[in-house]
């Protein structure tokens, strides 16, 4: 059996830099070392380091002392305020292309744009925008949303990191005829619109895609609809435990692919599990 391999796959820059924050913050600290809701969406990884020590926690309220380290996702301005307030040691492992996007609603919002994200409305990193829990950002999770938005001065735009470009530009080109101003900024995430289209390539090339990630993993889901949109077979799966032999009746040739917070080490389970196949 043939296999391709995305080079795109796995790790982004922004996942590593929250385990090496996260594992240099385990080298200095005695224990106690928290992070509120799991540092990146996938549980192998999280399974890992909760045996080195790192336990998720869902409020302030569950933590008493220690570091808490901000997940790569983001927290919500006021959550970020109650850890401030709390006294507790921060480690900031929030990625950089999160913090723009926050950074740029709020820029809008002061601005007097009324804000949109395109996104899932209940994911993480939109939960962590400035105005979203209040209500006054709106998320558009859908062509039909768009449709029905009303009619607004101005209206400025900016898309959950891990959404597909075609499907943003199809938004905006909806709301670009409900206002009279409409400002887009593209931030989507550069090492995922690369996976995304590196993906879709490979998937345009096989007769199976094996998309390996977090179920929970926004990234991972996106590219197994990528793949699937392709026309080529896909299946999403976390580990190569997941595979059935029945898959792979028959089949030569068969493309890899995983999301931005999957492991080097689960990659490389799923192409040895296919190379004794
Ligand atoms: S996928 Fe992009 S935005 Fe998300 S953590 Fe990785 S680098 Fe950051």
């Amino acid at each position: 059996m043939e296999i391709l391999l995305s080079k795109e796959a796995g790790f982004c820059f922004g996942v590593k830099r929250a385990l090496k924050l996260t594992n240099q913050t385990l080298e200095k600290s005695n224990g106690n070392v928290y992070t509120l809701g799991p540092l990146i969406h996938n549980p192998q990884v999280i399974e890992d380091l909760k045996n080195k020590g790192v336990l998720v926690v869902q409020g302030m309220d569950e933590i008493t002392t220690g570091v808490v380290i901000l997940r790569s996702h983001g927290v919500s301005p006021k959550l970020y305020q109650q850890i401030l307030d709390s006294g507790l040691d921060i480690v900031d492992a929030v990625c950089p292309n999160v913090k723009r996007v926050q950074k740029l609603v709020s820029q809008l919002k002061q601005e007097g744009y009324t804000v949109v994200v395109v996104g899932e409305k209940n994911h993480p990193e939109v939960m962590s925008i400035p105005g979203i829990v209040e209500g006054d950002t709106i998320v558009i999770e859908s062509i039909e949303q768009a449709e029905k938005f009303p009619q607004v001065e101005r209206i400025g735009m900016v898309a959950q990191t891990t959404q597909t470009c075609e499907y943003f530009r199809k938004i905006a080109g909806i709301l670009l005829h409900k206002t009279f101003e409409l400002r887009v900024y593209h931030t989507i995430c550069d090492a995922v619109e690369r996976s995304q289209q590196d993906s879709y390539k490979i998937a345009k090339q096989v007769e199976m895609m094996l998309v390996v990630g977090g179920k929970n993993s926004a990234n991972t889901s996106r590219l197994a609809q990528i793949c699937a949109d392709s026309g080529c077979v896909t299946y999403h799966i976390e580990t190569a435990s997941e595979i059935q032999p029945e898959w792979l009746k028959g089949i030569k040739k068969i493309g890899i692919t995983a999301g931005a917070s999957t492991p080097p080490w689960i990659i490389e389970g799923v192409v040895a599990a296919l190379q004794v196949v």
